[in-house]
């Protein structure tokens, strides 16, 4: 059974994952489904749903402009000298 989380129980959670990545500012968590704007120092605002910023295991970075940044530095330096 689910219970609802508080804005408080969100933050914490948010911050031990995403702390020096993403930032919440002043927004407030409301329930996993709705979109919550989180704030990357990099690119700026974006929004996603609460849930899936806390799910996604696999990326530190939920930030779209960050993991297009990460991608293309892999491509880079999978790319040899010599070329
Ligand atoms: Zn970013």
């Amino acid at each position: 059974m689910p219970t609802k989380k508080t804005h408080e129980e969100f933050k914490a959670e948010f911050e031990a994952k995403f702390d020096g990545v993403l930032e919440l500012r002043g927004s407030t968590y409301k329930s996993a489904r709705e979109n919550i704007s989180v704030y990357c120092p990099k690119h700026g605002a974006f929004e996603k749903t609460a849930s899936a910023l806390l799910r996604d295991n696999r990326s530190r970075h939920p930030c779209p402009n960050c993991v297009k940044e990460l991608l293309v530095e892999e491509v880079n330096s999978a790319w040899p000298d010599y070329l």
